[in-house]
């Protein structure tokens, strides 16, 4: 460590969009010299990037800058929570600076105020790919900022705009440059996946010496001829989403998909003014499945939505049943300050929420154990994600790291993260596989 470079503790909150946030400015702090340290005692400066999607979330954000204010005192405020800042400064009024998200110069401005940049000789040191707060071998790849929708459960938009996608040209540039430097799986992000391109007409950019469009089918095409795993998240059931399928069953890109249905009853997606609410999702995925047997489906639901009936919950669980998703997560509603779902009135009490929470996750356990069990006997392709004296813990295609479940790999060679080894299946627990490395 330079003993002239001035300090940065960092603290990042909130999803994958804002550890990519997180990353940026960290790329952009590490280029100028600065350090990162673990400590915020002894930090020349701390940055908070917070989560502002949920009063919990919102909760957990305000408790880490009071934490940061009283070890340290130098702080920054960032990310979706800076959006709204009288709520920060009422409770903490000599934080240093408050930005919104994606406000990347903000913060480093804010940060040149606090800590000025030493001159440091050492810039050339920083890899070309950026820093990275996930693990060496996989890295999330953020291809649009914003969001075009208006669910009416969510702020997001209010607090980071209108889907804006980057070109095609830069987002391969940039998924190249990973690969290259040891990244073997991209996790493809943004806050609507399948619209990727839609702003800009789906215009081409340059990409080695051909153009390529700015549109989903045509990005996860040149993804796939990378040679990475390519794992494809926050996709809805769009009608061109079907053109994917076959890179899929081609081993082009991973069979997964991460959709957020929410809810199925369409009284529900009405409300909430989901995209693709009226299509035919369980037509779509069976013939998804057609093309690419093994797809794995990834979700997550709200049980207790404003005006939710019996009825609707009747609907999700029949419909949770035929449907047969590998992995699924459920919240129950939560009121988010600024939602217009907040005007539909008709709020779901507490214990039903509750009871219809357990009613969900008893039948998708069911679901979910059944799918796994099929694996048993199998050999599948696992990625190391942490390496052990005598049992390795990774993934299979059909999970993502931190959302999904495990695959614990026995093995007699040492495995290191980042390997990708067949595994034979040899037993399933409610959540995670195990096997022997072959
Ligand atoms: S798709 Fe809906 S829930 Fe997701 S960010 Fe956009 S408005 Fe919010």
């Amino acid at each position: 460590m330079n003993a002239l470079a001035p300090k940065v503790s960092f603290v990042s909150l909130g999803c994958p969009k804002a550890l990519v946030d997180s990353e940026r400015i960290i790329t952009q702090l590490r280029a100028q010299g600065y350090e990162l340290t673990k400590k915020h005692d002894g930090a020349d400066v701390v940055i908070v990037n917070t989560c502002g999607f949920l009063d919990s979330a919102k909760a957990e954000s305000l408790d880490a800058i009071g934490q940061a204010m009283a070890e340290n005192g130098k702080v920054i405020v960032t990310g979706c929570m800076g959006a709204e800042p009288e709520q920060i400064r009422d409770r903490f009024p000599n934080i240093l600076a408050i930005t919104g998200p994606q406000a990347y110069e903000s913060v480093v401005s804010a940060v040149h105020a606090a800590a000025p940049p030493a001159h440091d000789p050492f810039l050339d040191l920083v890899p070309d790919h950026g820093v990275k707060l996930t693990p060496r071998h996989y890295a999330y790849l953020k291809i649009s900022e914003g969001c075009s929708n208006r669910c009416s459960f969510c702020i997001i938009p209010k607090l980071r705009g209108d889907l804006v996608s980057r070109p095609a040209g830069d987002v391969l540039r940039e998924a190249e440059k990973l690969v290259k430097a040891g990244v073997k799986e991209i996790l493809v992000i943004s806050q609507d996946t399948s619209a990727y391109g839609v702003d800009v007409r789906y215009q081409p950019s340059l990409w080695q010496d051909r153009e390529v469009r700015t549109r989903f089918f045509d990005l996860a095409r040149e993804l796939g001829d990378l040679g990475a795993w390519i794992r494809l998240h926050y996709v809805y059931p769009y009608p061109h989403v079907d053109e994917v399928i076959p890179l899929m069953a081609e081993g082009k890109i991973l069979p997964y998909l991460d959709i957020p249905f929410q809810h199925a009853s369409p009284n529900v997606l009405k409300a909430m003014r989901r995209p693709a609410h009226q299509e035919k999702t369980l037509d779509r995925i069976r013939k998804w499945r057609e093309i690419c047997p093994d797809l794995a489906i990834r979700s997550t639901f709200i049980v207790g939505f404003p005006g939710e009936t019996e009825e609707d919950v009747d609907f999700l669980m029949d419909w949770l049943k035929e449907a047969k998703l590998d992995r699924v997560g459920c919240f129950r509603y939560e009121p988010v300050k600024g939602a217009p779902a907040n005007e539909l009135g008709a709020p779901v009490p507490p214990e039903a929420k509750d009871a219809r929470w357990h009613r969900f996750m008893k039948t998708q356990q069911e679901v979910s154990a059944k799918l796994l069990k099929a694996k048993v006997g199998k050999r599948l392709p696992v990625i190391i994600d942490e390496s052990g004296s005598t049992v390795a813990k990774g993934r299979s295609r059909y999970d993502a790291p931190e959302i999904d479940g495990n695959v614990y790999v026995a093995s007699r060679r040492p495995l290191r993260a980042g390997d990708i080894v067949t595994v034979k299946i040899e037993r399933a627990d409610a959540y995670d596989l195990h096997g022997i490395a072959v």
